[in-house]
């Protein structure tokens, strides 16, 4: 029955960007900068264009680097869910914390504590296993029961890999639930699977959302577990699809994103057939101030629309010259063809 209603939505996923114009979109845009509580992969601030249609906010933040193609997919994903509404299977969605790539205790041990019950840690690593080992040893410290996944986000090669999951698994012995994106492409992937003798979980994220045709990838033998994070991949009804084509367990993640964006994201994790890890959404706990809060208890995340804090929209607006930048940006993404 499920797969029957997003059929449905894929279709009405294709006609999404004609149900708004584009003068819809920059009347009501608001865009904002939200302060993060520590340095996550190199930001301090995290800027994110809002604007609304029929259905209510809807979040545009490809990253201020992205191109105005990949750009595209994120606005694609934001006019579906400001016109678009999705029925849901379920009311909360387990949760993992997730931890920067940090050296300071005081923060990780502050962090840990801050994802209300989460059993489930995913930890950043890759640029040097000694401190990656210290990371995951503190997170480890203060929540002794959690298991733990690492991303690597793609930067090691697969001898690297080899050696330094050997010297994690040595340390974190059988808590280890997965490995995100250890070395970049899908090959290297298979590669690493082939070539591991120990028994870990490997998992895709930027070699399924960063491709051109993600639908069409052949991941036998590449990867255990599917990360699905919806604007990279153009929306939850592309999302839900993608996640059936591959057949594998999924992960719902999300990009940095404010409470709007991550508000996508639960209603993908709500709308699968099926989950059976903890997903990635409680990543405004590593936001210092959001315009609005998602209830985090017991390592479980309510599926809700938060309600916007005006006084912080108003709060964190950015300058007239940003604004302006994004109208632009939003303009030429427009532009590009599907
Ligand atoms: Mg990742």
């Amino acid at each position: 029955m499920l797969l029957k209603r997003s059929d449905h939505q894929i279709s009405a996923n294709s006609q999404s960007v004609r149900e708004m114009q584009l003068e819809e979109v920059l009347t009501s845009l608001r865009v904002i900068e939200l302060p993060l509580r520590s340095k996550f992969q190199g930001l301090t601030k995290r800027e994110v264009a809002l604007f609304q249609g029929k259905n209510g906010w809807a979040e545009f933040s490809p990253f201020t680097e992205y191109n105005d193609q990949e750009s595209k997919k994120w606005l694609d994903s934001a006019i579906e869910t400001a016109t678009k509404s999705f029925q849901v299977i379920r009311s909360e969605i387990p949760i993992n914390g997730t931890i920067p790539d940090s050296e300071n205790e005081q923060e990780i041990a502050e962090l840990v504590e801050s994802y209300d019950g989460a059993k489930v840690f995913k930890v950043k690593v890759g640029r040097n296993l000694q401190s990656d080992l210290v990371r995951l040893a503190r997170v480890s410290k203060y929540s002794p029961s959690a298991k733990l996944r690492i991303d690597v986000n793609g930067l090691w090669t697969v001898p690297d890999a080899i050696h330094n999951i050997r010297a994690i698994c040595d340390q974190v012995a059988g808590n280890l639930e997965y490995v995100e994106q250890p070395v970049a492409t899908i090959d290297e992937l298979r590669e690493l699977r082939a070539e591991l003798e120990i028994n870990v979980k490997i998992a895709v994220d930027e070699a399924l959302r960063k491709s051109n045709a993600p639908l069409d990838l052949n991941l036998k033998g590449a990867a255990d577990i599917l990360i699905l994070k919806v604007a990279p991949l153009g929306g939850i009804a592309k999302s839900l699809e993608i996640g059936e084509r591959h057949k594998l367990p999924l992960v719902v993640s999300s990009a940095l994103e404010s409470a709007v964006g991550i508000t996508h994201g639960l209603t993908l994790a709500a709308a699968l057939p099926d989950i059976s890890y903890a997903c990635g959404l409680a990543t405004g706990k590593l936001f210092a101030e959001d315009i609005a809060q998602h209830e985090i208890s017991g390592g479980n995340i309510r599926v809700a629309k938060p309600e916007i804090d005006e006084d912080r929209l108003t709060r964190f607006t950015v300058s007239k010259g940003r604004l302006e930048w994004w109208r632009q940006r939003i303009t030429r993404v427009w532009e590009v063809a599907p």
